[in-house]
């Protein structure tokens, strides 16, 4: 039941269907893997509204078919970052008997009923939210008003709504937006993007219990056990997934497939284009999932994950008429 990552609707589906790249199948481990020349490092720094606006009108020049996504997106991730500035969590907190038992199973720290939300300050990034969806009048919009009336009503519990959420409980989730005669996926969609901030700041505080001399070197996030949502590439060539969920950022080797963790060369390659070096869709033939990466080293903008995971759509469109299957969540509406 928890919410994709990213909700694509078919008109925005269809705005960036048209972008094509001619891409290229490359196997890993052989020569193709030096196409990428060492640039100047760029560190990901954390975001804030001004380098959101100035990537987002970045990524527009180059692609301007993502001119209308990026701008609802942009608002969304823009209005995250200023309520994390006025959000305060309760910091995770382990018993050094569990954390040692957890680095030893390669369990994840929390589970994500576990994680504390600051529920004052996302219930008025909730709000936020269901105007800003208003505004862009987009599929959710009709959606976004019932939920922003009923909570002006006072109909919302949204102690019982992160609940249902953090605990991945359909029915209740699905009773609370038939109570407020609404669409549940829309629902899940402003609810996540309203917690976001507390659940990136939890995890924040919870990778002070990861050992940094040993790696964690699984397909899965350290802090909550969800799937990447998109991998990187640092300085150094140092290879990074970040988490769906709590966006976590993990190191892990190149040569690995988050998903069944593959690690043999001959059956793991990805999809690139000479038009765009900066990206790739890196695909295994074991499992059939694939997941984008960025190569931060030749990207001289502020690189923001979010941002750059809504504006590789066409990746995600390409990597599934070639018979991927993404290894998130991925609603991309017809
Ligand atoms: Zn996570
Ligand atoms: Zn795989």
């Amino acid at each position: 039941m928890l919410p994709s990552p990213l909700y694509v609707s078919a008109e925005y589906r269809l705005l960036v269907a048209g972008y094509k790249l001619r891409l290229c199948f490359i196997t890993l481990g052989h020569k193709g893997t030096g196409i990428f020349k060492e640039y100047e490092m760029t560190e990901i720094l954390i975001g804030t509204p001004d380098r959101i606006k100035k990537t987002a009108n970045a990524i527009k020049k180059l692609r301007p078919a993502y001119s209308k996504i990026l701008d609802f997106y942009e608002k969304i991730f823009t209005a995250q970052e200023k309520a994390a500035a006025k959000t305060e969590i309760k910091p995770a907190q382990l018993a050094d008997d569990i954390i040692s038992i957890k680095a030893k199973e390669k369990f994840p720290l929390f589970s994500l009923s576990e994680f504390s939300i600051d529920v004052n300050s996302s219930r008025k990034l909730f709000k936020k939210i269901c105007k800003i969806i208003n505004k862009s009048e987009n599929h959710m919009s009709s959606a976004a008003e019932v939920i922003f009336a009923a909570n002006e009503n006072k109909k919302i519990d949204f102690n019982e709504l992160y609940a249902a959420l953090l605990h991945d409980d359909n029915a209740s989730f699905g009773n609370i937006a038939a109570k407020l005669k609404t669409d549940r996926d829309a629902l899940a969609f402003i609810t996540y993007n309203s917690i976001k901030p507390s659940l990136s700041m939890f995890a924040e505080s919870a990778s002070k219990y990861l050992d940094k001399d040993d790696p964690w070197e699984k397909g899965y996030c350290p802090v909550c056990g969800n799937a990447p949502v998109i991998s990187t590439f640092e300085s150094d060539g140092k290879r990074f997934l970040t988490c769906c969920f709590c966006w976590h950022k993990w190191t892990v080797t190149r040569l690995f497939c988050p998903f069944c963790e593959n690690k043999e060369s001959k059956s793991l390659h990805y999809l690139f284009s000479e038009d765009e070096k900066e990206y790739r869709i890196d695909v295994c033939d074991r499992c059939n999932k694939y997941i984008k990466n960025v190569d931060t080293r030749i990207i001289s903008r502020f690189v923001y994950p979010p941002l750059e995971q809504i504006a590789t759509l066409h990746l995600d469109i390409m990597a599934k008429e070639k018979g991927f299957e993404s290894g998130v969540p991925l609603e991309l509406q017809v």
